[in-house]
């Protein structure tokens, strides 16, 4: 579904497509990138998902709420062992276990590694029992998945703007886009080389990254963009999300006062979700004594 948002300026026309809507609780392009994974998992007959993340990540309760509806058992090796102990304080990971998911704690540099040999539980289960899913879900199955977020009727936009982690959701889009349309990815992360992430799953070229509304990097919290997501949610009802989509609409936002956009252009923004992720961030900013996100 595309909802329009309005701008009071008529300048460019402005669309969200609610990808936030697909699921309930696994939420936007998380749901997409999962799709083929699990019928790929099914048809190698394992019962079980392997999967990375951090304390925060919409990918691990993504995968916890899929394992738990579609019938695998589930296994989330956590960045940090520090967190083993605070499971109860993190509503990401509490979400998580109390959905059946087996959380292994690991310290950082044994995470870097992604070594599953070491871990204990895999010595029971036995690893050809287990479907391996990379962390933040992408793969090229994940890249099938978000080729389907676009539509023929959204052919009519002539950009198309998603927020950008690995990059697996926008080459699915860029792969679906069609050549007349110009998608604009907006980094989430500090940092460079997310370029390579996105090559690495489509050949072609009407795309570019907008790298200058990263908010100081990943999960990082910034009070501007918390009354920047608390305005959008009065004005359209619409909730967005800390970590991805609300640095994407700020800088559309942004871009469109700065001129950017020519007149007439339509653009449609991807609400890619990730609204389980607003719970554990209100936590962080309750604890700085900042204002906090409305949802
Ligand atoms: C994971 C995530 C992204 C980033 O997706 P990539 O495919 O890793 O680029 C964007 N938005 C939300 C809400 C996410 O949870």
């Amino acid at each position: 579904m595309n909802q329009q948002i309005h701008l009071g300026t008529d300048s460019v026309s402005l669309y969200m497509k609610r990808e936030d809507l697909l699921h309930p609780i696994i939420s936007g392009n998380k749901m997409r990138k999962l799709k083929y994974n699990l019928e790929q998992a099914r048809l190698e007959n394992k019962r079980t998902l392997v999967t990375f993340g951090g304390a925060y990540s919409n990918h691990i309760s993504a995968v916890a709420a899929a394992g738990k509806e579609f019938g695998f058992r589930t296994i989330g090796v956590i960045r940090g062992d520090e967190l083993a102990a605070m499971v109860s304080l993190n509503p990401t990971l509490e979400f998580a276990s109390k959905s059946g998911m087996h959380l292994e704690f690991i310290n950082r540099g044994a995470y870097a590694a992604k070594d599953l040999s070491q871990l204990q539980i895999l010595k029971n289960i036995g690893l050809d029992d287990c479907y391996v899913l990379p962390e933040g879900g992408s793969n090229r199955l994940a890249v099938r998945g978000c080729e389907e977020v676009l539509v023929p009727a959204d052919n009519r936009f002539d950009y198309i703007c998603c927020a950008v982690g690995t990059g697996a959701t926008m080459a699915g889009i860029i792969n679906s886009s069609a050549q007349h349309q110009r998608v604009l990815g907006f980094p989430a992360l500090k940092g460079e080389g997310f370029e390579k992430g996105i090559y690495l799953y489509t050949d072609k070229t009407n795309w570019q990254l907008i790298s200058d509304y990263n908010f100081g990097g990943y999960a990082k919290i910034s009070p501007v963009l918390v009354d920047f997501m608390n305005d959008f949610k009065q004005n359209t009802g619409i909730v967005l999300d800390p970590v991805y989509t609300s640095k994407m609409v700020f800088g559309v936002m942004d871009m469109i006062k700065k001129g950017y956009f020519a007149r007439g252009s339509r653009i449609l923004m991807i609400h890619t979700g990730g609204l389980q992720g607003i719970e554990g961030m209100n936590e962080k900013l309750k604890n700085k004594h900042l204002p906090l996100i409305d949802y």
